[in-house]
């Protein structure tokens, strides 16, 4: 059976959150409606979808800006070994991401792994303004403005095993429904106290011992790879 990886791209292929970074590097005097927001957003009362709107509201950044300082972040030096091994054994690899695209797609080129797909949110700019849209927004979903579940439910309508890598509150979505799921911060504890099972994980260095392990595990015993991975 293939396996499709979902990555989140904040804080889990990037070990920074490099969207956040940029909200609170261009937004001028905006921390305390920022911080509301983010409160907001932490606490349940505030999607995602609304809080991208808000803060890229209250931005001031134009594209050439943006990209000189999202360029001063990187990815995890072993996600493209992970990558690389994953496409080999014939899996798939999907970065699913509720920042934008520009600095993602430009973060993989840098890589050598612009031809990952990717699906997040985009932004377009009028001098110093970020106009944000949803090409992904999912109806299913009020919340998010790139809901994952959404891309769990089209892997497995493709017949693969999911496994969903994430570090925050964007990825809860698809932790409820993934396969398997690989978890670090908060969303490991989220899970925990959720009961959904999540396999702890450092880095990406883990991420491909755990997918080759699975892989290995699979080969050798056909029929209980999903049995194997949990
Ligand atoms: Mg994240
Ligand atoms: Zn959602």
């Amino acid at each position: 059976m293939r396996t499709t990886f979902l990555c989140d791209f904040d804080g889990t292929v990037a070990p920074s959150d490099i969207g956040a970074a940029l909200v609170r590097r261009f937004t001028p005097g905006g921390a305390g409606r920022g911080r509301a927001l983010l409160a907001g957003w932490r606490s349940g009362t505030v999607g995602h979808r609304e809080l991208t709107e808000a803060e890229s509201a209250m931005m001031r950044v134009t594209e050439a800006e943006a990209l000189a300082f999202t360029r001063g972040f990187g990815l995890d030096p072993h996600f493209a070994g992970f990558a690389g091994d994953a496409l080999e054994r014939g899996d798939r690899v999907l970065i699913v991401s509720e920042g934008f695209e520009f600095y993602i797609r430009d973060q993989l080129d840098r890589a050598g792994l612009g031809a990952l797909p990717l699906a997040a949110n985009r932004a377009r700019f009028e001098g110093d303004r970020l106009i944000p849209s949803f090409p992904h927004g999912d109806s299913s979903c009020g919340r998010c403005g790139n809901c994952k579940a959404q891309h769990v439910r089209s892997a497995r309508a493709a017949g693969d095993h999911v496994v969903l890598v994430g570090d925050g509150l964007s990825d809860r979505c698809a932790a409820e429904i993934a396969d398997t799921v690989l978890a670090r911060d908060g969303l490991l504890a989220w899970c925990r106290e959720r009961g959904i099972a999540a396999h702890p994980f450092v880095d990406f260095a883990g991420v491909a011992a755990f997918a080759r392990h699975a892989a290995g595990a699979a080969g050798a015993a056909p029929g209980l790879r999903r049995h194997a991975y949990r």
